[in-house]
Protein backbone atom coordinates (compact mmCIF):
# COMPACT_ATOMS: atom_id res chain seq x y z
CA UNK A 1 0.00 0.00 0.00
CA UNK A 2 0.90 3.46 -0.73
CA UNK A 3 -0.30 6.55 0.67
CA UNK A 4 0.29 10.37 -0.30
CA UNK A 5 -1.07 13.22 0.39
CA UNK A 6 -2.87 16.14 -1.98
CA UNK A 7 -4.55 19.56 -1.49
CA UNK A 8 -3.96 18.23 2.29
CA UNK A 9 -5.96 15.14 1.73
CA UNK A 10 -4.92 11.78 2.74
CA UNK A 11 -4.86 9.79 -1.13
CA UNK A 12 -4.28 5.85 -1.36
CA UNK A 13 -2.01 5.67 -4.40
CA UNK A 14 -1.12 2.34 -6.64
CA UNK A 15 2.21 1.67 -8.33
CA UNK A 16 0.92 2.27 -11.59
CA UNK A 17 -0.03 6.14 -10.54
CA UNK A 18 -3.49 5.97 -10.27
CA UNK A 19 -5.15 7.05 -6.70
CA UNK A 20 -8.29 7.77 -4.93
CA UNK A 21 -9.15 10.36 -2.01
CA UNK A 22 -9.59 8.04 1.60
CA UNK A 23 -12.20 10.27 3.33
CA UNK A 24 -14.24 10.11 0.39
CA UNK A 25 -13.73 6.68 -1.24
CA UNK A 26 -14.46 5.17 2.42
CA UNK A 27 -17.61 7.64 3.30
CA UNK A 28 -16.03 8.96 5.87
CA UNK A 29 -14.71 6.22 7.83
CA UNK A 30 -11.33 7.38 7.70
CA UNK A 31 -10.21 11.18 7.86
CA UNK A 32 -9.16 13.54 5.36
CA UNK A 33 -5.82 14.15 7.47
CA UNK A 34 -3.39 12.18 6.31
CA UNK A 35 -1.43 12.36 9.70
CA UNK A 36 -4.40 10.66 11.41
CA UNK A 37 -4.20 7.43 9.12
CA UNK A 38 -1.20 5.91 11.10
CA UNK A 39 -3.15 6.02 14.33
CA UNK A 40 -5.92 3.32 12.59
CA UNK A 41 -3.34 1.55 10.03
CA UNK A 42 -4.46 -1.82 10.27
CA UNK A 43 -7.90 -0.54 9.34
CA UNK A 44 -6.80 1.70 6.31
CA UNK A 45 -4.96 -1.12 5.18
CA UNK A 46 -7.51 -4.18 5.51
CA UNK A 47 -10.04 -1.03 4.03
CA UNK A 48 -7.81 -0.34 1.14
CA UNK A 49 -7.56 -4.14 0.01
CA UNK A 50 -11.22 -4.17 -1.14
CA UNK A 51 -10.97 -0.74 -3.05
CA UNK A 52 -12.97 -0.89 -6.51
CA UNK A 53 -10.75 -1.17 -9.37
CA UNK A 54 -12.59 1.47 -11.12
CA UNK A 55 -12.78 4.28 -8.41
CA UNK A 56 -8.85 5.38 -9.49
CA UNK A 57 -7.85 8.66 -11.31
CA UNK A 58 -4.67 9.26 -12.89
CA UNK A 59 -2.40 11.08 -9.68
CA UNK A 60 -0.14 13.87 -11.14
CA UNK A 61 3.33 13.55 -9.12
CA UNK A 62 4.15 17.32 -9.20
CA UNK A 63 1.01 17.56 -7.02
CA UNK A 64 2.10 14.99 -4.02
CA UNK A 65 2.48 16.89 -0.89
CA UNK A 66 4.27 15.70 2.79
CA UNK A 67 2.72 12.80 3.42
CA UNK A 68 3.49 12.92 7.55
CA UNK A 69 2.46 16.58 8.19
CA UNK A 70 2.95 16.50 11.70
CA UNK A 71 4.93 13.91 13.54
CA UNK A 72 5.03 13.85 17.23
CA UNK A 73 8.56 12.95 17.54
CA UNK A 74 11.23 12.69 14.58
CA UNK A 75 14.62 10.75 14.95
CA UNK A 76 17.42 11.14 12.80
CA UNK A 77 20.37 8.78 13.26
CA UNK A 78 24.49 9.71 12.60
CA UNK A 79 26.99 7.46 11.19
CA UNK A 80 24.78 4.78 10.40
CA UNK A 81 26.32 3.80 6.98
CA UNK A 82 30.19 2.34 7.71
CA UNK A 83 30.99 4.12 4.50
CA UNK A 84 29.72 7.36 5.63
CA UNK A 85 31.38 6.96 9.21
CA UNK A 86 34.61 6.30 7.11
CA UNK A 87 34.25 9.50 4.83
CA UNK A 88 33.43 12.00 8.09
CA UNK A 89 36.48 10.00 10.14
CA UNK A 90 34.71 8.23 12.72
CA UNK A 91 35.28 4.85 14.06
CA UNK A 92 31.47 3.22 13.65
CA UNK A 93 30.22 3.78 16.72
CA UNK A 94 28.91 1.22 19.10
CA UNK A 95 25.09 2.26 19.78
CA UNK A 96 22.91 4.70 17.50
CA UNK A 97 24.37 8.37 17.71
CA UNK A 98 20.88 9.71 17.75
CA UNK A 99 19.12 13.46 17.36
CA UNK A 100 16.34 15.14 16.69
CA UNK A 101 14.96 17.04 13.51
CA UNK A 102 12.55 19.08 15.09
CA UNK A 103 8.81 18.35 12.78
CA UNK A 104 8.77 22.10 11.85
CA UNK A 105 11.59 21.69 9.30
CA UNK A 106 9.30 19.15 7.41
CA UNK A 107 8.33 19.63 3.84
CA UNK A 108 6.83 18.18 0.61
CA UNK A 109 8.42 15.91 -2.42
CA UNK A 110 7.94 18.51 -4.80
CA UNK A 111 8.68 21.87 -2.25
CA UNK A 112 11.13 24.64 -2.89
CA UNK A 113 13.83 25.10 -0.08
CA UNK A 114 14.91 28.56 0.59
CA UNK A 115 18.40 29.17 1.79
CA UNK A 116 20.09 32.00 3.82
CA UNK A 117 23.41 30.14 4.31
CA UNK A 118 26.64 29.15 2.20
CA UNK A 119 27.09 25.76 3.67
CA UNK A 120 23.50 23.60 3.17
CA UNK A 121 24.41 20.12 2.51
CA UNK A 122 22.52 16.93 0.89
CA UNK A 123 21.69 13.97 3.13
CA UNK A 124 19.89 11.36 1.38
CA UNK A 125 18.11 8.81 3.67
CA UNK A 126 15.50 6.56 4.06
CA UNK A 127 13.13 7.25 6.30
CA UNK A 128 10.52 5.05 8.64
CA UNK A 129 6.94 6.12 9.52
CA UNK A 130 5.98 4.06 12.39
CA UNK A 131 2.72 2.63 12.35
CA UNK A 132 2.10 1.52 15.86
CA UNK A 133 3.16 2.70 19.28
CA UNK A 134 6.63 0.81 20.18
CA UNK A 135 7.94 0.37 23.94
CA UNK A 136 10.62 -1.92 24.46
CA UNK A 137 10.34 -3.79 20.80
CA UNK A 138 12.60 -6.36 19.92
CA UNK A 139 14.63 -6.04 16.92
CA UNK A 140 13.36 -8.95 15.30
CA UNK A 141 9.68 -7.49 16.08
CA UNK A 142 10.90 -3.97 14.38
CA UNK A 143 9.21 -3.94 11.29
CA UNK A 144 6.00 -5.61 12.66
CA UNK A 145 5.64 -1.25 14.06
CA UNK A 146 6.29 0.22 11.00
CA UNK A 147 3.61 2.06 8.50
CA UNK A 148 5.96 2.42 5.84
CA UNK A 149 9.02 3.97 4.49
CA UNK A 150 9.54 7.00 2.02
CA UNK A 151 12.44 8.95 0.84
CA UNK A 152 14.00 11.93 3.05
CA UNK A 153 17.03 14.57 2.85
CA UNK A 154 18.56 15.88 5.86
CA UNK A 155 19.47 18.95 5.09
CA UNK A 156 22.27 19.81 7.12
CA UNK A 157 23.96 23.67 7.62
CA UNK A 158 27.59 22.53 8.23
CA UNK A 159 28.84 25.70 10.08
CA UNK A 160 25.87 26.26 11.79
CA UNK A 161 26.20 22.50 13.02
CA UNK A 162 29.99 22.73 13.70
CA UNK A 163 29.43 25.75 16.15
CA UNK A 164 31.09 25.98 19.30
CA UNK A 165 32.74 22.86 20.84
CA UNK A 166 30.25 20.08 20.25
CA UNK A 167 27.90 19.55 17.15
CA UNK A 168 24.78 20.83 16.83
CA UNK A 169 22.37 18.48 15.26
CA UNK A 170 18.86 19.28 15.94
CA UNK A 171 19.22 23.01 15.14
CA UNK A 172 21.38 23.01 11.75
CA UNK A 173 19.41 20.18 10.51
CA UNK A 174 15.92 22.36 11.12
CA UNK A 175 15.96 25.33 9.26
CA UNK A 176 13.21 25.58 7.78
CA UNK A 177 12.17 23.32 4.71
CA UNK A 178 15.45 21.22 6.17
CA UNK A 179 13.24 18.01 6.62
CA UNK A 180 11.40 17.40 2.35
CA UNK A 181 9.75 13.35 2.93
CA UNK A 182 7.72 11.77 0.53
CA UNK A 183 6.81 11.35 -2.30
CA UNK A 184 4.39 8.20 -0.94
CA UNK A 185 4.89 5.72 2.25
CA UNK A 186 5.04 2.72 0.97
CA UNK A 187 4.65 -0.46 3.36
CA UNK A 188 7.08 -2.65 4.10
CA UNK A 189 5.42 -5.37 2.57
CA UNK A 190 5.64 -3.99 -1.34
CA UNK A 191 9.69 -4.35 -0.82
CA UNK A 192 11.53 -7.86 -1.87
CA UNK A 193 13.74 -6.64 1.25
CA UNK A 194 13.26 -3.65 3.06
CA UNK A 195 16.38 -4.19 4.48
CA UNK A 196 18.28 -3.59 1.05
CA UNK A 197 17.61 -0.99 -0.61
CA UNK A 198 19.22 1.55 -3.42
CA UNK A 199 19.22 5.20 -2.36
CA UNK A 200 20.68 8.33 -3.83
CA UNK A 201 20.63 11.72 -4.49
CA UNK A 202 21.72 14.27 -7.42
CA UNK A 203 22.29 17.80 -8.03
CA UNK A 204 21.45 19.44 -10.99
CA UNK A 205 21.22 15.40 -12.53
CA UNK A 206 24.74 14.89 -10.98
CA UNK A 207 24.50 11.82 -8.98
CA UNK A 208 26.22 12.68 -5.32
CA UNK A 209 25.09 9.90 -3.69
CA UNK A 210 24.45 6.30 -4.42
CA UNK A 211 24.81 3.44 -1.90
CA UNK A 212 22.10 1.03 -0.64
CA UNK A 213 20.65 0.21 3.09
CA UNK A 214 22.47 -3.15 3.79
CA UNK A 215 25.48 -0.65 4.26
CA UNK A 216 23.21 0.45 7.73
CA UNK A 217 25.36 0.02 11.04
CA UNK A 218 22.43 -0.10 12.74
CA UNK A 219 19.51 -2.04 10.43
CA UNK A 220 15.46 -0.86 11.16
CA UNK A 221 14.95 -3.38 13.64
CA UNK A 222 17.80 -2.52 15.84
CA UNK A 223 17.08 1.49 15.80
CA UNK A 224 13.16 0.56 17.01
CA UNK A 225 15.14 -1.74 19.37
CA UNK A 226 17.30 0.77 20.73
CA UNK A 227 15.21 3.87 20.92
CA UNK A 228 12.25 2.27 22.26
CA UNK A 229 13.71 0.90 25.21
CA UNK A 230 14.39 4.34 25.75
CA UNK A 231 11.17 6.29 25.28
CA UNK A 232 7.79 5.28 23.43
CA UNK A 233 7.21 6.08 19.80
CA UNK A 234 4.34 6.34 18.36
CA UNK A 235 2.19 6.11 15.24
CA UNK A 236 3.21 8.64 12.41
CA UNK A 237 6.73 9.23 14.62
CA UNK A 238 9.41 9.26 12.09
CA UNK A 239 13.26 8.12 11.99
CA UNK A 240 15.47 9.28 9.75
CA UNK A 241 17.85 6.78 9.44
CA UNK A 242 20.78 8.22 8.60
CA UNK A 243 22.82 8.97 5.38
CA UNK A 244 25.28 7.18 2.75
CA UNK A 245 28.87 8.55 2.02
CA UNK A 246 28.93 11.16 -0.65
CA UNK A 247 27.93 14.66 1.43
CA UNK A 248 29.42 17.49 0.22
CA UNK A 249 31.04 18.71 3.23
CA UNK A 250 33.81 16.38 2.53
CA UNK A 251 34.56 16.46 -0.52
CA UNK A 252 37.45 18.35 -1.64
CA UNK A 253 36.83 20.85 -2.19
CA UNK A 254 33.73 21.07 -0.42
CA UNK A 255 30.64 21.12 -2.07
CA UNK A 256 27.27 22.91 -0.92
CA UNK A 257 23.91 23.84 -2.20
CA UNK A 258 23.27 27.08 -3.36
CA UNK A 259 19.61 28.70 -5.09
CA UNK A 260 19.22 27.69 -8.62
CA UNK A 261 20.14 23.91 -7.82
CA UNK A 262 17.67 21.30 -8.23
CA UNK A 263 18.22 18.60 -5.49
CA UNK A 264 16.55 15.38 -6.23
CA UNK A 265 16.67 12.47 -4.13
CA UNK A 266 14.93 8.79 -4.07
CA UNK A 267 14.90 5.43 -2.83
CA UNK A 268 14.47 2.47 -4.56
CA UNK A 269 10.52 1.48 -5.00
CA UNK A 270 9.50 4.32 -3.05
CA UNK A 271 10.16 7.19 -5.64
CA UNK A 272 11.72 10.53 -5.74
CA UNK A 273 11.86 14.00 -4.13
CA UNK A 274 12.62 16.96 -6.29
CA UNK A 275 13.17 19.95 -4.42
CA UNK A 276 14.32 23.32 -6.26
CA UNK A 277 17.00 25.42 -3.83
CA UNK A 278 16.01 28.96 -3.97
CA UNK A 279 16.67 31.67 -2.21
CA UNK A 280 15.55 32.86 1.33
CA UNK A 281 14.59 36.65 0.96
CA UNK A 282 16.34 38.68 3.32
CA UNK A 283 14.43 39.70 6.48
ZN1 LIG B 1 21.45 12.66 8.40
Amino acid sequence: MRIGCIGGRAWLVTAEGQGVDIAAASGGKFPVDPQALYEAWDEVRAWARGVPADSYAPVDPATLQLPVPRPRQVFAIGANYRAHAAEAGVEPPEQPVIFTKFPSCLTGPNDPVAIRHDRVDWEVELVVVMGREARNVRAADGWDHVAGLATGQDISERAIQRLGPMPQFSMAKSLPGFGPVGPLVVTPDEFANPDDLALGCAVNGVTMQASRTSDFIFPVGELIEYISRLMPMYPGDLIFTGTPEGVGATRKPPIFLKPGDVLTSWVEGIGTLTNPITEEPSR
